[in-house]
């Protein structure tokens, strides 16, 4: 959202950022995460995880403001945000050999 002139209070408030964890090998690739994130943070990327499909990849680590809508959209429970500065992190679940 784009104000027409910055809150005269803006110096008092903090913007969270979130780390995005992706648990890759549980995503189905129907990229409800990419289309409803509202700062374009994700992106489809060109790995195939075990199941066949691309997941996502964190494109925009700086813009994600902890909203949590990716987490809470995502029906594989694949991806959730915690409140963080440090960097995004992508994992793979544990296989057993
Ligand atoms: S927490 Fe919000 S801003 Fe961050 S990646 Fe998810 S939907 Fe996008
Ligand atoms: S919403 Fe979940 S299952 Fe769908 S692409 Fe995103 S991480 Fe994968």
């Amino acid at each position: 959202m784009d104000y027409w002139r910055k809150p005269l209070d803006i110096d008092k408030y903090e913007i969270t950022h979130g780390a995005i964890h992706i648990i890759i090998d549980r995503c189905k690739g129907c990229n409800f995460c990419i289309e409803f994130c509202p700062k374009k943070v994700l992106e489809v990327s060109n790995e195939f995880n075990v199941k066949g499909y691309h997941p996502p990849m964190v494109a925009d680590q700086a813009g994600c403001v902890a909203c949590k809508l990716c987490e809470l959209i995502c029906p594989e429970f694949a991806i959730y945000v915690t409140e963080d500065k440090h960097m995004a992190i992508s994992k793979k679940e544990p296989h057993e050999d």
